[in-house]
């Protein structure tokens, strides 16, 4: 099946902890996002803005509570499924050991078209281009030779290719330049306009951007409102 097919979110009352020795990082969480929906999420370093997308793909241990998307729980689907169906590009994305095109498209299901036509939407065709081997350049383990902002938009990439219906960001905190944030923010509010989005943002910009701005602080919301009513 296809499921997701909205992109409806329903976190409702989540305490997660990242191991049963440890407190919990998210107390009592809900927070209701629409198909479609563009949330900018922010707080302080610790606040538990990456952790709280990380139980989108239960990555941390959800003790109390539940997410529902498309009106299924997430805790019955097969959490290969689950991460399959939805795209994550985390703060610092670590890429294969391999191409770029196996970067792109792991599964090996898309043809080259499809892969020149995600890389220019997220602006990265004529890097590529410049490059000698093109799609077959060899990316090194880690991604060193990439710096982290254009691993970001070859993830952005991956994720335009797998027509995700769900997209969770976390944007690169210092490593990332103004031009590639805003490039990040011009590809989310184009290709991925239809879907839903969370951001973890770290700049004023990228929350003005937002339908709906989510404020944590040590684990727990403390706003979620428009960012006009903040
Ligand atoms: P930043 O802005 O620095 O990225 P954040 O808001 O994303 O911060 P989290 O990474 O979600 O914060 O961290 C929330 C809490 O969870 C912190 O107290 C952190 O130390 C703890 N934490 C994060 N990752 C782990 C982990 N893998 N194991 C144990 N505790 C963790
Ligand atoms: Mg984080």
């Amino acid at each position: 099946d296809n499921w997701p097919n909205k992109g409806s979110i329903n976190i409702q009352n989540i305490t997660a902890r990242y191991a049963s020795t440890l407190d919990p990082v998210l107390n009592n969480v809900s927070v209701k996002i629409r198909a479609g929906e563009k949330i900018g999420i922010c707080g302080r370093t610790g606040s538990g803005k990456s952790s709280l997308t990380l139980t989108l793909l239960r990555m941390i241990n959800i003790i109390e509570g539940r997410i529902v998307i498309d009106g299924i729980d997430i805790s019955t689907i097969p959490v290969l499924t689950l991460r399959r169906r939805m795209s994550i590009i985390p703060q610092d994305p670590v890429l294969f050991c391999g191409t770029l095109r196996f970067n792109l498209d792991p599964e090996q299901k898309y043809v080259d078209q499809d892969l020149w036509n995600a890389l220019e939407i997220a602006q990265l065709k004529d890097y590529v281009l410049d490059m000698g081997e093109q799609l077959d350049t060899i990316v090194t383990e880690g991604g060193d030779n990439i710096s982290t902002g254009q691993r970001q938009l070859i993830c952005l990439a991956r994720a335009f290719l797998r027509k995700s219906r769900i997209l969770i960001m976390d944007e690169a905190t210092a490593s990332v330049d103004l031009q590639t944030d805003a490039t990040l923010q011009t590809v989310i509010a184009t290709a991925f306009s239809d879907k839903t989005v969370l951001t973890i943002a770290h700049r004023m910009s990228t929350i003005l951007d937002s339908d709906t701005v989510l404020v944590l602080s040590e684990g727990r919301v403390v706003e979620y409102d428009t960012p006009q009513n903040l």
